[in-house]
């Protein structure tokens, strides 16, 4: 009981203890597990001006550094169809290697312009696919276009908010699968005026570019945790089932036990009650195997009117024996007359060892007369034989007939007091009761 009572327990700490791992997971993703990609230009080294004299335009530009920032100054001119100045920051080997941005869910960018117009952003992707080294414009132009003054500073981007460039996925004949946002391997980045940009002298501050994601995806953190409270279920339940299965074969064995140990003591309670029943000397009943017997006897006699006779020997002088031979011998005495009586009575006959040295045959079916015969054939048998080698054993005998509805205890008297009558007599003789009822 206490021991389920404590697995019960110990189970539902481990439930407990999930719960506050979940829960102190959720918070620690949500309020830390971050991981940041940042690009300080003031220390950066990778970066160069740029502007549209690279397509034959006529913009210029000088770029200086502060402790802070880098600044831009620029003066647009016409010539291209798109004048523009800006800079371009290398990330990794600068071509096709770069950093994967995809895992990153949101993009800090600091720029100040003076003057109004807008900037853009340019995260510039090589796909294997489309990308050549030798070709720079080949790296897609993953592309997003501002307004800094409409924006909070730094600024700030979902990867969502970009786009491919439309030009470059026309010029460069792109499949409508390969040009999606990419920004798995992105080895530049450009910041530039936008389109709106007037023509004329401007300054773009740029401090830098951060990114910030989750060391681990939403999807994944989610999926980790479901799979642990799913494999923690399972072993629960695994545990359950090797619990109830032990549980089951240890009721098992306890039950065969108890019905293997019943089974003795049935066997054993037989055995007892013969026991009980019998005389060990000599294996005759005992008067208590011979109640059940005479009761029997009893109700035949009074059912069916079968006459029903005692007959009681008591061995003469059996103290005297006992005295000059030990009470070996007259053990020996015993156990042999029991065997030559019982050897000359009836199956249905039934022999008793009174006590002592006194039995008593109950003689079903027999009248009077028969069992008087029978008394005299036994002691007849009795003083031929040779019980024990030292000398010849006698036996006095006393016989009665049950009469109607007379009890057991009347009939014993009545048969005692015939023996007493062959003892009177000189021993080693046969008396009768008479058929009439004996006052008590
Ligand atoms: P009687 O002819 O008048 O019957 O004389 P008895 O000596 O046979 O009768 P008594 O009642 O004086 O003695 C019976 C003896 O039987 C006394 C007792 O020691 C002996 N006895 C009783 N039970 C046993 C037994 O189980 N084994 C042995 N060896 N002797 C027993
Ligand atoms: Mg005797
Ligand atoms: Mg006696």
């Amino acid at each position: 009981m206490l021991q389920k009572f404590l697995a019960l327990f110990r189970m539902n700490i481990l439930i407990l203890l999930l719960l506050i791992g979940t829960v102190m997971t959720v918070l620690i993703y949500y309020n830390g597990m971050d991981k940041i990609y940042n690009v300080s230009l003031a220390d950066y080294p990778y970066v160069i001006s740029t502007s549209d004299s690279v397509d034959g335009g006529r913009s210029v530009t000088q770029m200086q550094r502060t402790d802070s920032s880098i600044i831009l100054d620029y003066e647009l001119k016409e010539g291209s169809p798109y004048p523009y100045a800006g800079i371009q920051i290398y990330l990794g080997d600068g071509k096709s290697k770069g950093i994967d941005f995809s895992t990153y869910d949101s993009i800090f960018l600091w720029v100040k312009p003076r003057g109004e117009g807008s900037v853009r952003l340019y995260l510039r992707g090589f796909d294997s696919t489309i990308s050549k080294i030798e070709d720079p414009v080949s790296l897609k132009f993953n592309e997003l276009e501002y307004f800094p003054l409409d924006e909070s500073y730094p600024a700030v981007f979902v990867p969502e908010e970009f786009r491919v460039a439309g030009w470059w996925v026309a010029q460069h004949n792109v499949n409508v699968h390969r040009a999606r946002v990419d920004l798995s391997n992105i080895p530049l980045i450009e910041i530039q005026t936008g389109t709106s940009a007037p023509l004329g002298y401007g300054t773009l501050e740029i401090r830098g570019i951060s990114f910030k994601g989750k060391i681990i995806s939403e999807v994944k953190i989610a999926s980790i945790l479901v799979a642990i409270w799913f494999v923690t279920f399972l072993i629960i339940l695994i545990i359950r089932f090797l619990e109830y299965s032990r549980e089951h074969a240890l009721n098992k064995r306890k039950r065969e036990e108890l019905e293997k140990n019943l089974q003795a003591l049935e066997i054993e309670k037989n055995d007892f009650e013969k026991l009980s029943k019998e005389d060990p000397l000599t294996g005759c009943l005992n008067r208590a195997g011979f109640s059940s017997v005479l009761t029997r006897e009893q109700e035949r006699r009074n059912k069916q009117g079968l006459p029903v006779s005692f007959v009681i020997l008591d061995i003469d002088n059996f103290k005297e024996i006992n005295d000059t031979y030990g009470h070996t011998v007259g053990d020996e005495v015993l156990v042999n007359l029991s065997k030559l009586v019982q050897s000359k009575i009836r199956n249905t006959d039934v022999l008793v060892r009174w006590g002592g040295e006194e039995f008593v045959i109950l003689c079903g079916n027999t009248p009077l007369q028969n069992a008087q015969v029978l008394a005299e054939k036994l002691r007849e048998s009795i003083e031929k034989t040779k019980l024990i080698a030292e000398r010849r054993i006698t036996c006095s005998f006393g016989v009665a007939e049950m009469l109607p509805f007379e009890d057991a205890k009347e009939l014993f008297n009545r048969a005692d007091k015939a023996l007493y009558a062959s003892k009177s007599a000189g021993r080693n003789r046969v008396t009768s009761a008479s058929l009439k009822r004996t006052s008590r």
